[in-house]
């Protein structure tokens, strides 16, 4: 099977899913966008509210903010993988809970192996837990490399609604440590000839 194939059944079955709360109060599930063989996969915490209308991951106002910080070192979404860690939208854009983290999580690892990319950048500390299996602060860990499970990295950056409440750009501001991370990330996208 292609892996267009294989993540067409994976968004049949999302779409069909209830296994969770989450699924009663959404209009669209948001399964995920970009190439299926991308080398770098950005993972966020749960659809919001224009993400829900569209079902498209990261269209909204911290979506729009990602779409600047890829285009600032000349990536387009479409040259990355983008998705989160619910696929529905939890009520009022609360954290998604324990339980439906786990509920979904098969879902995302389902997409991690159809993709197959060489980084996985969690973005924000909920990402970043569902990763590591505990909580976890992303200041901790922004901007390292951890290894996971499979030879893939890890490189947690900020959630770009943290950057949109944090809208300094003074040195050592979230948005900075953001700028050095993004370049890494150009880096590493440079790095990966494989495919
Ligand atoms: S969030 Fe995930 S587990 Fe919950 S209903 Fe939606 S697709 Fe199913």
């Amino acid at each position: 099977m292609t892996r267009e194939e294989l993540m067409k059944i994976v968004s049949e079955r999302v779409e069909k899913c209830t296994a969770c709360p989450l699924w009663e109060k959404r209009t669209n599930v948001v399964v995920g966008e970009g190439s299926l063989f991308a080398p770098i996969m950005f993972v966020g915490e749960g659809p919001g509210e224009e993400e829900d209308k569209t079902g498209r991951p990261f269209v909204g106002k911290a979506g729009q903010l990602l779409t600047k910080i890829l285009e600032s070192v000349q990536l387009r979404r479409e040259d990355v993988y983008i998705c989160n860690v619910v696929k529905c939208r939890p009520p009022e854009n609360r954290v998604p809970t324990a339980e439906e983290q786990k509920a979904c999580g098969h879902f995302l690892y389902a997409q991690i192996m159809i993709v197959d990319p060489v980084y996985i950048v969690p973005l924000g500390s909920t990402a970043l837990s569902f990763f590591l299996g505990q909580n976890v602060s992303i200041t901790e860990y922004r901007g390292k490399e951890i290894e996971w499970k499979g030879g893939k990295i890890l490189f947690p950056m900020f959630h770009p609604s943290y950057l949109l409440r944090n809208p300094s750009k003074e040195k050592g501001s979230p948005k900075d440590l953001t700028w050095q991370d993004i370049k890494k990330v150009r880096m590493f996208y440079d790095s990966c000839k494989r495919r």
